[in-house]
C-alpha cells in the first residue's frame, strides 16, 4: 500500500506518518529527511542548505531523483508513506510517470493560524525524532534525548513555506480529488483522533 500525505507545514504529517507507519507496518519516505541527509553531506554554506533554511523548494527534478533512488531499497517492497512529496504538480506527474500505484492521498486539513502556531512551537528529539509542540520542553519524554528547533522552523521560513504551499501544493488537492484518491481528514482535533480517522479510511480501502 503506497500512501501520500498532504497538508500544510505543521498540519501533523510527521506525527501522523509515524502513526500510520507503526499501525500498518510500512516505512515513511520523508523528502525532508532525504534532503537534510543529503545537505549534511554538502558544505554548510551550500546552495541547497541556503534554500532549505529560506523555506524555498528545491528543484522538482532533483527532489524526485533522490526520492526514486531511495525507493529502490528492498524495505519498500510492501509499500510506503510519502511525506513531503509530491509538493508540486510536476512532482505528482513524475510519480505517475514512474508507474507508482497510489492507494490513497491522505489530506490532513488544519486552519492556517493553527498550523503557524504549531510550527513556531515545534521541537524535534535529536535521538529518536519524536516531535513536540509543548512550550518550554527540552528533553524527550520517550528517550531522554535533547530537543532542538529545526533551522527552517523560524517565522520567516514558515511564512515562505506557507506561501509556497498555497501557490503549488494546493493544486495537488484538486489533482488527486479528480483522480478519486483524495481522503480529507480533520487535522484540527486530538492527535490520536486524527490517527483514528486516518486508520479508518485506510482500513476501508
Ligand atoms: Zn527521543
Amino acid at each position: 500500500m503506497n500512501i501520500i500525505l498532504l497538508g500544510a507545514p505543521g498540519a501533523g504529517k510527521g506525527v501522523q506518518g509515524k502513526a500510520i507507519a507503526e499501525h500498518f507496518n510500512i516505512p515513511i519516505v520523508s523528502s525532508g529527511d532525504i534532503l537534510r541527509e543529503f545537505a549534511k553531506k554538502q558544505s554548510t554554506d551550500s546552495k541547497l542548505n541556503g534554500e532549505m533554511q529560506g523555506g524555498q523548494l528545491i528543484s522538482d527534478k532533483f527532489v524526485m531523483e533522490l526520492v526514486f533512488n531511495e525507493l529502490k531499497s528492498n524495505k519498500y517492497t510492501n509499500g510506503y508513506i510519502l511525506d513531503g512529496v509530491p509538493r508540486t504538480l510536476v512532482q505528482a506527474k513524475a510519480i505517475e510517470k514512474h508507474n507508482i500505484n497510489i492507494a490513497a492521498v491522505i489530506y490532513i486539513n488544519v486552519p492556517e493560524d493553527i498550523v503557524k502556531e504549531r510550527v513556531l512551537h515545534r521541537k524535534v528529539c535529536k535521538s529518536c525524532g519524536k516531535i513536540y509542540n509543548e512550550e518550554g520542553k527540552t528533553i524527550c519524554a520517550q528517550c531522554g534525548g535533547e530537543l532542538f528547533k529545526r533551522n527552517d522552523d523560524n517565522e520567516e521560513a514558515i511564512k515562505e513555506r506557507l506561501n509556497v504551499y498555497h501557490k503549488k501544493t494546493e493544486a495537488l488537492i484538486e489533482y488527486y480529488k479528480a483522480k478519486n484518491l483524495l481522503k480529507e481528514i480533520n487535522g484540527n482535533q486530538q492527535i490520536s483522533d486524527v490517527s483514528k480517522e486516518i486508520f479508518g479510511v485506510l482500513e476501508s480501502l
